[in-house]
């Protein structure tokens, strides 16, 4: 089974599946490889700051502004590992620029974590949680050189389009 082409995108009670490459805490940028059908290092951050969050994909879904599956931001009370599928409650996504260009992040929690059950959409987290988030994103990859740019947080609305038109362009393609 590849968990990218065969894993769908909603589970049986409509919950968005992520299968996480990087868990929260760690400077090791790994990257799901879609031929190997594994978990691939991708890189060591340069920058030593390490992940605020858990990080990963959403299956048979294709974002034509990066050429990638599309990202999710995975919030949970405990670090998730590598490899492993989370059925997911979006809260919206952080919208963000990549050396211009757009690379957003769906931003959810698992729906099996009772401690962010409380958690509804992006306007849910504290100041101090996003301001961390927005601070790792655009400080990141500053010892590369590569700029990215925070733009804004979206609503679970925005976030429910944007899911679906990388449905779509998996689809197409
Ligand atoms: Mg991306």
């Amino acid at each position: 089974m590849n968990l990218y082409h065969d894993l769908p995108i909603f589970d049986d009670e409509n919950n968005l599946n992520v299968v996480i490459e990087v868990s929260k805490g760690m400077l090791t940028k790994y990257e799901f490889d879609k031929k190997l059908n594994a978990i691939k290092l991708d890189r060591i951050l340069t920058t030593p700051i390490a992940f605020p969050y858990n990080y990963g994909f959403i299956p048979q879904t294709w974002n034509e502004d990066d050429k990638d599956p599309l990202d999710a931001i995975v919030i949970s009370s405990q670090d998730l590992l590598p490899g492993v599928v989370v059925s997911c409650r979006v809260l919206g996504y952080m919208q963000v620029l990549d050396r211009g260009e757009k690379d957003d992040k769906v931003v959810c929690v698992p729906v099996g974590d009772s401690v962010v059950a409380h958690l509804q959409t992006v306007s849910d987290l504290s100041d101090q949680l996003k301001e961390r988030f927005e601070y790792f994103m655009t400080h990141y990859k500053d010892l590369e050189q590569k700029k990215v740019e925070f733009k804004q947080w979206r609503s679970v609305k925005d976030a429910s389009a944007l899911i679906e038109r990388c449905r779509k362009s998996y689809l197409k393609k």
